[in-house]
């Protein structure tokens, strides 16, 4: 996922859990004491399944897709693989699912007699008490059974408030003829929607049977078939196994567009073809990646343009990433982020994280990747801007973060996982790869990951045992190079150590030449208008990102007149700018600014915004009219993340 930077509003959000911002009752997640037992390499904390008991192979979803009620309703048949014949009981992963029967393949628990073959049987079940953060286990009883496999049918239906799925009503998907829905449910928001064994280290394979209204098309993160009549009743299949994070589904009035041989992009009409032409560049990033690290391994590649509400940057869901549509900025200048997604092909996807702790693996991976792909697609001198530009979101991050979680694999007992996504994972973890790649050389560093993607296909691992893989087929391979300690200063050690290789970028130092000689007055408006003709998106970032803390309003005026800032489709500029705008009380601005805040929902962008609103009395009152207009709007994770910087509650939120 693309989430992140701005670690500090994740950490401050997650006070409380989305679902709880959303208006679902319980009480907020109150710290826990801290928990002084070592931690156990490759236990997922995070879920009540008895995954040593049973295990998860296939599921089979039948959902009927309802926006009146915001719910999905239907079945979820999950094959299972029976550990331990004398276990009784098979527990679930849910968040206020209302469960209205269980049955079981009577054969499965009963014993093999031709009557019962096609016999489904009612078993006992009920809930375990909520947590505000994990939900609520469901337990199903069973007999004992010397049966190696288990079929399991649950009829139930989502919450209104299920925190990983969002209901845009028309008005809210910009006013479209029809409204759009979509999961999000990456780090453990799938069990909100499906009942089952939320955990990565459990990958299965999947098919589903989608209704929706006719007229609207519905993808997954599946085979998906462009030229699906839209009935109304749509099928799929994924027939490579994936963890229960990566299950995905969304519905809207969908357009298709061909980029590729195997890559296309998903979207609504009026944006289909911008967003071919901005992700034209996917096949050959595609070829990129498996030059490096070995085939492509699920079939298609295509690009789902999510709604602007869509809460992250991306997410990669298999063959179906889902993107923000703030990235097609028309110079494909921001789809380092669709290098992102798909380099999860590998690092996440093919090998994925075990727990939440160990999402390093997954995201520091994926950034490293990303670098690769940009600086074969586009050169080394984007990649090193934006490695610059990331560096220093980890240097912000750094400073606000108690040493504890500056480390590669935190420590997330009793906390939401969703704090594991600081930029420590991605941007420290990309620095950790940069190092072996500069210690060992590329061509050897290049081998290892290839054997590495290879030897762990399609399973998830914990850090320790990539830390025995990286022992055995690299530091061993070529030794008196890099020791164990200085892998393990890395992972377990706090900040960054002293011989790590930082990115440098000689294309910042014209723009802060030109900045400081613009407002010392020996660069004329004309003059800086010339010098800046080539800069690209990642200089102008810089420019507004650096500016002192005492611009007048005149130089804010003189800015705008010759650049246009405020009306700036690049979204990332946008940011940089109205952060300005708000800092320097520049009127002009605050109609587009209120605009940018109603329209997008990608917390990134626009949390920070509503943080620097908040610092003067004026600004927190605009903060709180213009988030009572939105937040009907936003994805409950966003709506979450402003709330706490707002300080609104669910309650005012509701009134
Ligand atoms: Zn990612």
């Amino acid at each position: 996922m693309l989430r992140h930077r701005a670690a500090a509003l994740v950490v401050m959000a997650l006070s409380l859990s989305a679902a709880e911002a959303a208006g679902a009752a319980g009480p907020a997640a109150v710290a826990p004491p801290p928990d002084l037992t070592p931690i156990q390499s490759g236990v997922d904390y995070h879920s009540f399944a008895n995954v040593e008991q049973f295990r998860v192979t296939h599921l089979e979803l039948d959902l009927r897709v309802d926006p009146f009620f915001k719910t999905l309703r239907g079945v979820a048949a999950l094959q299972l693989k029976r550990l331990d014949p004398n276990a009784t009981e098979l527990i679930l992963d849910t968040r206020d699912l209302n469960v209205s029967d269980v049955t079981v393949k009577a054969q499965d628990v009963l014993g093999a007699t031709s009557k019962s073959e096609t016999t489904w049987v009612s078993r006992p079940f009920h809930f375990e008490r909520k947590d505000p953060i994990l939900g609520q286990a469901l337990v199903i009883e069973l007999p004992p059974s010397k049966h190696s496999t288990l079929l399991v049918r649950i009829d139930y239906e989502t919450s209104p408030t299920a925190p990983a799925l969002q209901w845009l009503t028309a008005k809210q998907n910009g006013g479209r003829h029809t409204g759009f829905f979509f999961t999000q449910s990456e780090p453990i928001g799938t069990r909100s929607w499906i009942p089952l064994q939320d955990t990565p280290q459990v990958r299965q394979t999947y098919s589903a049977i989608i209704h929706t209204s006719p007229g609207v098309l519905a993808v997954m993160s599946a085979k998906n078939d462009p030229k699906a009549k839209r009935n109304g009743v749509y099928s799929f299949d994924m027939p490579e196994a994936v963890p229960s994070y990566l299950i995905a589904l969304a519905v809207g009035d969908l357009a298709f567009k061909e980029t590729g041989p195997r890559t296309g992009v998903y979207a609504d009409k009026s944006v289909v073809k911008a967003a071919a032409r901005e992700f034209a560049d996917t096949e050959s990033m595609i070829e990129t990646a498996e030059k490096l690290f070995g085939p492509y391994r699920w079939g298609r590649y295509d690009i789902l343009v999510m709604p602007p509400s869509f809460p992250e940057g991306g997410m990669e869901n298999p063959r179906l990433s889902f993107i923000t549509p703030t990235v097609i900025a028309g110079d494909k200048s921001l789809v380092s982020v669709i290098a992102h997604e798909l380099a999860h092909s590998w690092s996440g996807n093919l090998v994925s994280n075990a727990s939440w702790r160990d999402l390093w693996l997954n995201e520091g991976f994926t950034d490293y990747i990303e670098s690769r792909i940009v600086n074969a697609v586009y050169g080394e001198r984007r990649e090193m801007m934006e490695r610059v530009l990331g560096l220093r979101e980890l240097d912000d991050d750094l400073k606000t973060l108690k040493p504890a979680d500056q480390e590669l694999a935190i420590d997330l007992r009793g906390r939401n996982p969703d704090q594991a996504f600081s930029t420590v994972p991605y941007e420290k973890g990309r620095l950790f790869l940069t190092y072996l790649d500069q210690q060992f050389g590329r061509e050897h560093f290049d081998a290892f990951l290839r054997g590495y993607f290879d030897h762990f296909a399609f399973q998830s691992i914990s850090t320790e045992q990539f830390l025995g893989y990286l022992q055995v087929n690299l530091l061993d391979r070529h030794p008196g190079i890099v020791t164990r300690d200085q892998v393990l200063e890395w992972v377990t050690g706090p900040g960054l150590p002293a011989d790590a290789v930082l990115p440098t970028s000689s294309e910042f130092a014209p723009v802060d030449a030109a900045r400081t000689a613009w407002l010392g007055g020996s660069l004329t408006p004309t003059q800086l208008k010339a010098g800046s003709s080539g800069w690209v998106t990642q200089q102008w970032v810089y420019f507004l990102d650096n500016m002192p803390a005492d611009v007048s309003a005149a130089r804010m005026a003189e800015l705008d007149g010759l650049f246009g800032f405020t009306k700036s489709t690049n979204a990332e500029i946008g940011r940089s700018w109205f952060m300005l705008v708000i800092r320097h009380q520049y009127q002009p601005g605050y109609v587009r600014l209120e605009a940018y805040l109603e329209t997008i929902g990608r917390r990134r962008l626009i949390a920070p915004l509503y943080q620097e609103l908040m610092k003067t009395p004026g600004g927190s009152a605009q903060a709180k009219r213009v988030y009572a207009l939105a937040r009907p709007g936003y994805h409950p994770e966003t709506a979450a993340a402003i709330d706490a910087i707002v300080n609104t509650t669910p309650e005012d939120a509701d009134d």
